[in-house]
């Protein structure tokens, strides 16, 4: 045996920050989960818990005035957020995905102008790739781009955007060559700000789950934004939305994560303290079973998205089959668990005076978006069939 032994193993920092991330949400966000969640309404004190430790979009390189955070320590900050809270740890995994079309394919000035308030947690930015009819087909999406003299001009509705009305900047995909050959070549992406003229946010959604998180339409009627918030150049819009992807499934794998692991720590609590037949619950083999499948689904989980976002963060080639495994996986033990939870509480876990059943409800979406689990098994298989 060799002590020092380090393969498997998470280096000090990434577990002094997984430390100091529980201690901050275990203070300052778990206690308002419940409340957000029950009265549908933003997770301001987790925004502001997040932005005054800079864990608000702790990615952001330390070149706009952020902390740097490799994929992992970004996952681990996720999934500890989520542990606690779910809508909150959208805070960092949106401005994860919003801001990554801008780091992987946006000018140096479209950096400046965006990246340093994001680390500030002056503002946040949302992904605006779906549409009512272009959900898993985002290709066929119908919002428009077109080039006036020095500026872009933007037509249409994106919906379903997390973080709209509370986010200042949005990451917009939109058409600009209606005639290209292949749809993909045909669309760019531009970033909105909410103060451009012709920009408007729509009614908020009313969801089964993450409803500290607000989710509307956004939509844009002549929409007028300078020629230089295009994101690379015009045609390379979808591949780089897409590429955003593959580095950022594995962050809601740890937001899968995370909701799984709350679950499972609250059930353990739950079953050692209730009490029938003249004793704990825990001491009967059928509920010990259903523990040790839910902590082994996590532990399996939890290293499939740890090393889906560690070859993310060396820019490995062919990410797509991990990072939609992780995404797929995570998520389905993010199901599996909170539902098992809510057995383990029996009646008390379908009330709302325990957590589980919020859990449960949040577990649900981290199946359907970034790409619903039907979709991410049409990618690992694709990905599998080329060989
Ligand atoms: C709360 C919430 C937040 C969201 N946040 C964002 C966001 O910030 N930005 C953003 O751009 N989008 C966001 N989305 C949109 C999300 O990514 C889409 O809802 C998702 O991609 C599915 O698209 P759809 O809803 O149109 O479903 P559809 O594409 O209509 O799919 C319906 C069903 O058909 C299945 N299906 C479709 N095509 C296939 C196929 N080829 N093979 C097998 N099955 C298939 C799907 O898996 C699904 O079960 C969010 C959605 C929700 C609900």
């Amino acid at each position: 045996m060799n002590a020092s032994f380090d393969l498997y193993q998470l280096p000090e920092e990434h577990i002094a920050l997984r430390e100091a991330v529980r201690g901050l949400a275990d203070k300052e966000i778990a206690p308002y989960a419940a409340d957000a969640d029950e009265h549908e309404r933003f997770t301001v004190e987790a925004y502001g818990a997040l932005a005054r430790a800079g864990f608000a979009a702790v990615h952001i390189d330390e070149a706009y005035g952020g902390q740097g955070a490799d994929s992992v320590a970004t996952c681990i900050l996720i999934e500890e957020v989520a542990r606690a809270c779910a809508a909150s740890s959208l805070i960092p995994a949106v401005n994860k995905l919003g801001s990554l079309p801008i780091i992987l394919s946006g000018s140096e000035a479209l950096k400046r102008l965006v990246l340093p308030s994001l680390a500030s947690g002056e503002a946040m930015i949302s992904y605006a790739l779906s549409e009512r009819e272009a959900g898993s087909d985002n290709a066929s999406m119908r919002t428009r781009a077109r080039l006036d003299g020095d500026h872009w001009v933007l037509d249409g509705t994106k919906a379903w955007i997390t973080g709209a009305g509370e986010s200042t900047w949005y990451t917009v995909m939109a058409v600009t060559d209606p005639n290209a050959t292949r749809r993909v070549d045909g669309i760019s992406a531009f970033v909105v700000h909410r103060d451009d003229p012709g920009f408007a946010v729509g009614t908020k959604e009313r969801k089964l789950g993450i409803k500290g998180s607000p989710t509307a339409e956004i939509h844009f009627t002549g929409c007028t934004i300078p020629a230089d918030r295009i994101i690379g150049e015009p045609g390379t819009g979808l591949r780089t939305a897409l590429a955003t992807l593959d580095h950022t499934r594995p962050t809601i794998g740890a937001q899968a994560v995370g909701i799984a692991q709350g679950a499972l720590d609250a059930a353990l609590a739950y079953v050692r303290e209730r009490r029938q037949f003249g004793r704990a619950i825990a001491d009967n083999q059928g509920v010990q079973f259903m523990l040790a499948d839910m902590g082994m689904k996590i532990e399996a989980a939890r290293h499939l998205v740890y090393v889906s976002a560690a070859r993310a963060e060396r820019g490995e080639k062919g990410l797509g089959f991990v990072s939609a495994a992780a995404k797929c996986f995570a998520s389905d033990v993010a199901m599996e668990v909170t539902t098992d939870a809510v057995q383990l509480f029996g009646g008390a876990g379908y009330t709302r005076d325990f957590p589980v059943e919020r859990m449960m409800r949040d577990a649900k979406i981290t199946q359907i978006y970034e790409g619903t689990n039907q979709i991410q098994r049409v990618v690992m298989s694709r990905q599998l069939l080329r060989g």
